[in-house]
């Protein structure tokens, strides 16, 4: 699925892995992680629009509603339409009432989650449930919330996915899904889960990346998963605060609605540089100029810090 080789020159060990489905690079310098990149405390200043139009006092009437005149509220979220779009279908759900909470319960992921699916499940096209979290995960509002978006065309990656899966079904004539799954199985990097397993990526597109496979690709049939994804998501959370990272990015990608493909739609969520006062980012030329990230752990180490918090 993937090949490791060694960077050779160096005074210490850097990794080059490639990912054979989509080609994808990274490069591992366990070392960068010895400078304390991205575990800087959770010190989050606050860059957002104030007074802040997703809390609660404002929510209803600063945002836009559906066409239908309605927003969805679920618990504490409130889903409505995006007000400054980029895809064809594009929502957003606040998932607290608290501006910035300290951490987030099962049931906020879950209700936030649900909010998502209830305006997504159906959507024509190509659908994905994104949350950006801190202004150093790129979000523009401090208030935590997550993105829907769907349209006629899948994104980049989700496209290199897709086409890498129906190449690999037609060389091999099985399912590449099933086949990666099955084979980080109670693996190095097998987290928890089984009938939805987290695992740490092999090569991963950021620090830290946890990916957690679902039975089934798309958005109408993976709705009976939220439960697991929301409990699964807090722990994820949980780890990256408690080992420095506050800010991280999520993203859940499904295959189109009536596909007929093997796809198994998958949460991948990445740890993030925190927001510091000198505004830091882990996003310089290797990952936004040449598309390959550079990073500090190694997917094989990340099991033993979930042993460690049980
Ligand atoms: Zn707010």
């Amino acid at each position: 699925m993937f090949t490791i080789s060694e960077i050779r020159g160096f005074p210490f060990p850097v990794q080059l892995r490639t990912e054979h489905l989509t080609g994808h690079q990274c490069r591992i310098s366990p070392l960068r992680g010895e400078r304390g990149i991205g575990a800087g405390g959770c010190a989050m200043p606050d860059t957002g629009e104030v007074p802040c139009p997703f809390c609660p006092e404002r929510i209803f009437l600063e945002t836009p509603p559906f066409p239908s005149g309605e927003r969805v509220s679920v618990g504490e979220s409130v889903t409505f339409p995006n007000r400054y779009p980029f895809s064809a279908f594009h929502t957003v759900t606040v998932i607290s009432r608290s501006h910035a909470p300290d951490r987030f319960s099962v049931r906020q992921i879950r209700d936030a989650l649900t909010g998502q699916w209830s305006v997504l499940s159906d959507a024509e096209g190509y659908v994905s449930i994104n949350w950006n979290h801190l202004s150093s995960a790129g979000a523009s509002m401090h208030h935590p919330h997550m993105q829907g978006i769907a349209d006629p065309e899948p994104t980049a990656y989700t496209r290199r996915c897709l086409e890498g899966g129906a190449r690999y079904r037609e060389q091999t004539g099985e399912s590449y899904w099933e086949a990666v799954i099955e084979s980080e199985r109670g693996g190095p990097r097998h987290l928890f889960g089984s009938e939805v397993p987290w695992y740490a990526h092999p090569v991963p597109l950021g620090e830290k990346e946890i990916r957690a496979y679902l039975p089934v690709g798309t958005p109408g049939d993976a709705e009976p998963y939220i439960d697991a994804l929301a409990t699964g998501l807090e722990r994820v959370i949980a780890l990256y605060r408690e080992q420095g990272h506050c800010a991280f990015n999520m993203a859940i990608r499904f295959d189109r609605k009536g596909s007929v493909g093997d796809f198994r739609a998958f949460l991948s969520i990445i740890a993030r540089i925190n927001p510091t006062p000198a505004g830091t980012s882990d996003s310089a030329f290797m990952e936004r100029l040449h598309c390959e990230p550079v990073l500090f752990t190694i997917p094989e180490d990340l099991p033993a810090l979930f042993a460690d918090r049980k």
